[in-house]
């Protein structure tokens, strides 16, 4: 028995996605929004046996799948494409009801993407994945990019369907059968998205959700003996787990962590563009992996950056995120609120300076956390080392290229940097020297499908984005033919 719940004046599912249908299970957890706390949704807790049915229709359908035409894979990738496409906003006001992320990010770049991610990975897959072959004395050799199994995929809250999704077309596309484990506090538009997969004709048992929580759906799925590849967005310590389970079974794994990265501006940088991109970091409330909340500023222009910086900072609107004019929206979860907060104090009774917010908005109440500036932490202190997730940076000063590539560096992170330059040399001299998975120059979240992604150091394992996507979610065999 599985039942709906109505969110945003959208009906969305609360059970399971198994095999082609609803199913509930005996237990339930409850989701809420973080706008305002409302109890949203009781959605279907799983747990070994969900996880059992769901890999078992995985594999069942993973026959079928795999064998089915390139052509006709694209073709229902961009059904589900059109599907998301269609059904944009409502996607867009379940998934702010669910993480509180704005409700106009959803509407004009997340929901966008997530169709993206369907139609690249269907043209990826018909036009560009090559078969190269070549001759090794009078033998023909042909590589072939051969579907691996059943996918395990689990996500985190920060950008559910997005994240997903970037997750879900590449392994579909290749000839995959997927379960997907989304975050238990947002587990909505996963719901919406099967629903989708059906009305574009996707054969059951292709894509399969299971709801529930991390240490209990989330570790049957990856501890699973028939999963075949576990892909995993989310923290550190979730990673190691899971990379655990993985060693177990032996099964390739595909890790996107955490960052702290930073944002490295020179003396010789344009000053009001690194202001810009400075405050874009607050962007969703600071939870982005990606973010640049480590501000790195050449000493002689630091003084005159701060300034801009707080004039510009002040003027970002905090409130609802379903108004289309709000900058700022809540954290995702009290937890989320308190760590923050927690992370701040200490940093203060460490010797940082506040230089703006420092505190939960008293305004606003429920979950919303000021915009925040630090200057003056501790070198190697925490705030300076560990990833809040928050709307919280902190402005250091260096002097000259080296010490500027030295504190960049001084991360257990490596997932992107940002730098903001006049000088062409020197942006070329300076990212050939970072630890990251992605360089910006002069730029912010610029992301191209067909490009690398994922994190050096601890922010993760493996590459993911065009033929990256391909060599992970598939076995990549080599044939050869005696002539
Ligand atoms: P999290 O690790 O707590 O949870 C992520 C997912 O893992 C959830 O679905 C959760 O249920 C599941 N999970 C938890 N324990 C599990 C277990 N033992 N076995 C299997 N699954 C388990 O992370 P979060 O708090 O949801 O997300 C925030 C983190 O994600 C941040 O560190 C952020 O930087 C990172 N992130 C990284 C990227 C990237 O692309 N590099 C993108 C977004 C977020």
């Amino acid at each position: 028995m599985s039942s709906s719940a109505r969110v945003a004046g959208v009906e969305v599912p609360t059970g399971h996605w198994i095999g082609g249908g609803r199913l509930g299970s005996a237990r339930t957890f409850a989701d809420h929004s973080p706008i305002d706390g409302a109890l949203l949704a009781e959605v279907a807790r799983g747990g070994a046996a969900e996880v059992e049915a769901a890999v078992s229709a995985a594999r069942q359908a993973f026959g079928g799948w795999s064998r089915t035409s390139r052509e006709r894979r694209a073709e229902l990738l961009h059904a589900i494409a059109e599907g998301i496409e269609k059904r944009t906003d409502e996607l867009a006001r379940v998934e702010t009801a669910d993480n509180g992320a704005l409700l106009r990010s959803h509407l004009r770049g997340v929901m966008p993407r997530a169709a993206h991610n369907f139609r690249f990975f269907a043209n990826w897959l018909v036009d560009e994945l090559a078969h190269p072959e070549f001759d090794t004395r009078g033998h023909r050799n042909q590589v072939s990019w051969d579907p691996a199994g059943v996918c395990a995929l689990i996500t985190p809250w920060n950008a559910p369907l997005m994240l997903a999704t970037w997750k879900i077309a590449p392994a579909l596309a290749a000839g995959n059968t997927v379960v997907l484990k989304p975050a238990e506090w947002t587990p909505l538009t996963a719901s919406l998205l099967a629903d989708i997969t059906a009305e574009a004709g996707l054969p059951d048992g292709v894509f399969n959700v299971v709801q529930g929580f991390g240490a209990e759906a989330g570790a049957a799925l990856t501890e699973h003996p028939d999963v075949r590849r576990i892909s995993f967005t989310g923290s550190v310590p979730t990673a190691r787990t899971i990379a655990a389970a993985a060693a177990r079974n032996l099964v390739p794994t595909s890790l996107e962590l955490g960052g702290k990265s930073p944002l490295l501006v020179f003396a010789d940088a344009d000053l009001d563009l690194a202001v810009r991109l400075a405050v874009e970091q607050y962007d969703n409330a600071g939870q982005v992996c990606l973010s640049a909340v480590r501000l790195l500023v050449e000493e002689p222009v630091a003084e005159e950056f701060q300034r801009r910086f707080l004039e510009r900072a002040s003027l970002l609107r905090q409130g609802d995120p379903r108004e289309l004019d709000t900058d700022i929206g809540p954290q995702v979860h009290p937890r989320q609120l308190d760590r923050i907060d927690g992370f701040v104090r200490r940093a203060v009774a460490a010797g940082a300076t506040v230089a703006l917010g420092g505190e939960p908005n008293s305004e606003l109440g429920g979950l919303y956390y000021r915009p925040t500036l630090l200057t003056g932490a501790r070198p190697g202190s925490e705030i300076l080392t560990e990833e809040v997730f928050g709307p919280v940076l902190t402005l250091q000063t260096f002097s000259g290229e080296e010490q500027g590539i030295a504190m960049a560096n001084d991360s257990r992170f490596g997932l992107a940097a940002t730098l903001v330059t006049g000088a062409p040399a020197r942006a070329e001299r300076v990212s050939a020297r970072l630890v990251a998975g992605t360089v910006w120059v002069n730029c912010f979240f610029v992301r191209d499908l067909r490009a690398p992604f994922g994190g050096s150091r601890e922010s993760g394992i493996g590459r993911e984005g065009g033929t990256w996507s391909f060599d992970f979610y598939c076995d990549v065999k080599n044939s050869v033919y005696a002539q």
